[in-house]
């Protein structure tokens, strides 16, 4: 059973961040690839048809080495287990005692596996997932073959997600249409307190008196424009959160020649851009310090990115242009918040169904399913979400030829 955290005792040393061991070889990659996007994925030969694991150059059986990445429905039997009461490796050392298993997939191998909790001994039915551990790398999961409603309260499952429950979670922008939406549904999956950031304090807006009435929330004069004030927000803050999630978005539409001058795109980028590099630069170093805090720790980063990150989307230049900025930006900042352990998430979700699209035709995302999409990304681990028809079909496109994808946009 999952338990509220105790406070923090402010007089102990805060523990430094450890990870499991992240070493991979470049083919083993493909699982985790396949895993930042919530997939299960293994090589399967193309002349003999063997699933192979671990991930291997040649096939085991028929040394063919047309071997290519396949999802996998991660159905198997758990054949043996044990409980590890001992480890050479820190990671684990501070996380005893820990739950391993051999499990049979139905499609041919057996794969060592982290055990849920719910498992309770073999031989059993499990499904396997592949998910992202503290180190960012794919490591497998075993879970119990019907799911049931507290198992994301797992504590060694809580190891490879970002479950909202009982966190505490910034929200940078409350105003916007999908500020409002994610911040009651992080208050319906179990989130402790939620800061909503609001850039004119002394402004009311649609939804105010709404978000301040829920018991959860705390409003903050937060402004990402204004790097004084992001500095005094984190100063007050900035010891506490496990999770932010930036909804700051600045969105005219217009691409190049039908606007004069640079000041929108230049707003845009100092909202969507700057604003990003600004609260990166004075929350980041606050939430790597709390990645050790074990169940009471800084877990996760959640950037509200676009498909139009990818691709321009010449009706929306500007703005795309911006995403594509911060995308670039969100993935340097993966890369210094790994060594804590703290997991930066990308949504790249397609039009959102708010003021700013209103001239485009359907289909569109809704914030609520949006704000969703964040929670069971959170819920599930993942690192890379493309929310809503739209982002899934662009994704395809773009992985299947970024050219045709250009073209496509562009006319
Ligand atoms: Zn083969």
């Amino acid at each position: 059973m999952l338990e509220r955290p105790k406070r923090k005792n402010p007089v102990l040393r805060t523990r430094l961040p450890t990870l499991p061991p992240a070493a991979r070889s470049r083919v083993a990659l493909g699982l985790t690839a396949a895993a930042a996007l919530g997939r299960f994925e293994l090589q399967q030969c193309r002349d003999c048809g063997d699933v192979q694991y671990p991930p291997r150059e040649a096939c085991q059986s028929c040394l063919s080495t047309k071997l290519r990445w396949k999802n996998q429905s991660g159905k198997g039997e758990l054949l043996a287990e044990t409980t590890l009461h001992h480890s050479n490796d820190l990671f684990f050392r501070e996380r005893l005692p820990w739950r391993l298993g051999y499990v049979k997939l139905d499609s041919g191998p057996t794969v060592v596996a982290h055990l849920h909790a719910s498992i309770k001994q073999a031989p059993e039915k499990v499904i396997v997932r592949a998910m992202l551990d503290r180190a960012g790398q794919a490591v497998i999961v075993a879970l119990p073959e019907k799911e049931n409603a507290s198992m994301a309260n797992d504590r060694q499952l809580r190891e490879f997600t970002c479950d909202p429950k009982f966190r505490k979670i910034l929200v940078t922008d409350g105003k916007t249409a999908t500020g409002q939406a994610l911040v009651k549904s992080l208050v319906k999956a179990g989130a402790d307190l939620i800061w909503v950031g609001h850039s004119e304090p002394w402004k009311k807006f649609p939804g105010f008196d709404e978000l301040q009435r829920l018991s959860q929330v705390t409003l903050l004069p937060l402004d990402l424009t204004d790097s004084k004030n992001v500095r005094e927000a984190v100063a007050e803050i900035g010891g506490k959160v496990d999770i932010v999630v930036n909804t700051a978005e600045y969105h005219r539409g217009f691409g190049i020649g039908n606007r004069a001058g640079v000041e929108t795109a230049r707003a845009e980028m100092d909202v969507n851009y700057f604003g990003l590099l600004r609260l990166a630069q004075e929350l980041g170093p606050a939430m790597r310090f709390r990645g050790a805090d074990g169940q009471s720790g800084a877990v996760a980063w959640v950037n509200i990115l676009s498909i139009y990150a990818l691709a321009n989307f010449p009706p929306h230049g500007t703005f795309s242009a911006s995403k594509a900025a911060a995308h670039s930006l969100a993935q340097c900042l993966r890369a210094e918040m790994r060594p804590a352990g703290v997991r930066v998430v990308n949504m790249f979700p397609g039009p959102v169904d708010d003021e700013w699209n209103q001239l485009l035709p359907p289909p569109k995302i809704t914030p609520a399913a949006l704000a969703n999409a964040v929670i069971k990304a959170l819920q599930d681990g993942v690192e890379d979400v493309y929310p809503g028809d739209v982002a899934q079909e662009w994704l395809a496109r773009w992985r299947d030829n970024p050219k045709a994808l250009e073209k496509e946009l562009s006319s």
